[in-house]
């Protein structure tokens, strides 16, 4: 993998924004392969369809980039926050490709996020723009990183080193039956798969996931029954091969 963007494309350009759009969609058309099955190219989206960049060919997955200067651990602007929600609802999400680029355009880092995790706990509504802006009282929406698990944010490339293409696929494999979970459910199966990732081993006991059951709440205010809800997505992510059960009220994560 080459991880130079070719500078010369963008000698027409002035805007830094689309300098970076089109330089970073470029790396991506002569570089970058698909994560959900074996073909080794991603094709350029039609032009008609927003917030989608690239198809796969092969399995017709699609991908959104968001190329970035910084990278900010904690979140990510994206899009209207309004058509997110209702993408999410849905079902329609693409995958997120996160791209962080160095000042004279190597790709330093490059972040995969599988589309199931993207649920309405992972966004968070940005203030509406000022009456002085051009497109004034429009809302658009950050994403939490946070809020996404490790099993949900699949390193590419990390600091100039990309990762093995089967390790990706691997990894990307590993998570694709959640697509099975209806949106409306899938919100809750990665809470608590976020849940058990906080816990921070990979053995634990349903005592120590009820303790999270606050900021549960917090995501999910409506709902008062917390606990059930808990136990009832344990056997979802054992059902899809993320955890398995082990002794009763005992649990494990899977690799
Ligand atoms: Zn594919």
């Amino acid at each position: 993998m080459n991880l130079q963007c070719r500078t010369e494309l963008a000698s027409a350009y002035k805007a830094g924004s689309q300098i970076a759009r089109i330089l970073t969609e470029e790396w991506c058309t002569r570089e970058l392969y698909c994560a959900a099955c074996a073909s080794n190219r991603l094709s350029p989206a039609r032009a008609n369809t927003p917030a989608i960049d690239f198809v796969c060919p092969e399995c017709e997955q699609s991908f959104q980039l968001k190329s970035l200067k910084t990278w900010n651990p904690r979140k990510i602007p994206d899009a209207a926050y309004d058509s997110m929600v209702r993408a999410i609802r849905a079902d329609k999400t693409p995958n997120l490709l996160v791209l962080q680029y160095s000042p004279d355009w190597l790709v330093l880092n490059l972040l995969l996020i599988p589309r199931m995790f993207f649920s309405e706990s992972t966004l968070e509504k940005r203030t509406p723009l000022s009456s002085r802006a051009r497109r004034a009282g429009w809302v658009g929406c950050n994403i939490l990183l946070g809020q996404i698990p490790e099993d949900g944010k699949i390193t590419m490339v990390r600091n100039s080193s990309p990762t093995p293409e089967s390790q990706v696929r691997d990894e990307f494999s590993r998570v694709r039956r959640l697509a099975e979970v209806p949106p409306s459910l899938r919100g809750w199966t990665v809470d608590v798969l976020n849940a058990i990732r906080g816990l921070g081993k990979s053995q634990f006991s349903l005592r120590e996931l009820y303790e999270c059951e606050s900021p549960l709440k917090v995501l999910h205010p409506r709902n008062r029954n917390v606990r059930p809800k808990i136990r009832q997505q344990l056997q979802i992510l054992r059902d899809l091969g993320l955890i398995e059960f082990t002794t009763p009220g005992n649990y494990a994560l899977r690799s």
